[in-house]
């Protein structure tokens, strides 16, 4: 299997894929009457005229009989994008070669373009009917976002889609993630998140409470279920790191600014720490003072704090 950039001359194959994995994907869900008169002339007509433009950026899987699937992104077309939201306007694999990879090859090569063309996200609108298609994109890496659906009309008939999200660069806040690095300590799981020691202990006890359930940058996009199992880890959480460390004040902030991933700061505050009376934040994390203590005092530190979880 090759993946390469499509050419104006492709345009005639990729119509021909796109068709015939409609009418194999879409029977039953849109009317047999639209699925069986798709023209491949037509297609074939818009594809040649977007293939001149190179936009959107298209890429084909061949094999020794042709191209078998192909993958077209660009900047998203949605009014709520951003600069640096991309959208993968649509991606097509013939039945036959279904669950051989070449799908997930694809989008590996949409992803890095993507990325090298400066987008952070990538975005997409799949039929909420396609089950199938929702599968691959979730093993891809990809997320629903809450709320994010719309009606379109297909052949005459009303159906749903529905986005898809997925950080393009390695989020390090996304689970699986090491119990313990050059930033922190792995104190325990709760319902929907993790929480850490931070190894920076300026503030005694300051712990990050990182949300596991996907990459979501946002409580908007939280389903209702999660944002009440993420707060009420939060209260857990809150409640452990009370009870270990006996702070004057207590500050839980929700900021995102440097990793947009949802992670709540849990800060116990003291008379006598170097900021009492105002925030930890300064203008720069560079700013920020750093402070570690010793590497015992860190551990019994989890410990202490993970004995009051339950
Ligand atoms: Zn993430």
């Amino acid at each position: 299997m090759n993946i390469r950039l499509a050419r104006v001359t492709d345009a005639r194959s990729i119509a021909e894929v796109q068709v015939r994995t409609w009418q194999a994907t879409y029977r039953g869900i849109l009317p047999d009457a639209y699925l069986d008169a798709l023209s491949v002339d037509k297609r074939e007509h818009a594809f040649r005229d977007g293939l001149m433009r190179a936009s959107p950026e298209m890429w084909v899987a061949e094999s020794d009989s042709g191209v078998v699937g192909w993958i077209a992104f660009g900047a998203s077309r949605d009014a709520d994008a951003t600069a640096t939201t991309g959208e993968i306007e649509a991606i097509y694999v013939l039945p036959e070669h279904w669950s051989t990879g070449t799908g997930r090859e694809l989008w590996k090569v949409a992803q890095a373009r993507l990325l090298a063309r400066n987008f952070t996200t990538a975005t997409l609108w799949v039929l909420e009917a396609n089950e199938r298609a929702a599968r691959f994109y979730r093993a891809a890496g990809f997320t629903p976002e809450a709320g994010c659906r719309k009606a379109i009309h297909i052949g005459g008939q009303e159906v749903w889609e529905v986005r898809y999200a997925c950080a393009l660069a390695p989020c390090p806040f996304d689970a699986p993630r090491p119990a313990n690095n050059e930033h922190w300590d792995f104190i325990g799981t709760l319902s929907i998140s993790s929480l850490y020691l931070s190894k920076n202990q300026t503030y005694r006890g300051y712990s990050l409470l990182m949300f596991d359930a996907g990459h979501v940058e946002q409580i908007d996009r939280l389903r209702a279920d999660e944002w009440a199992a993420f707060a009420s880890d939060l209260f857990v959480a809150n409640r452990a790191i009370n009870r270990a460390l006996r702070p004057d004040h207590m500050n839980v902030e929700l900021l995102g600014n440097v990793i947009a991933h949802l992670h709540w700061h849990i800060v116990p505050r003291f008379r006598t720490d170097p900021r009492w009376g105002g925030p930890i934040w300064t203008t720069t994390p560079a700013e920020m003072p750093m402070t570690r203590i010793a590497e015992s005092e860190q551990l019994a530190l989890v410990e202490q704090i993970r004995g009051g979880l339950t």
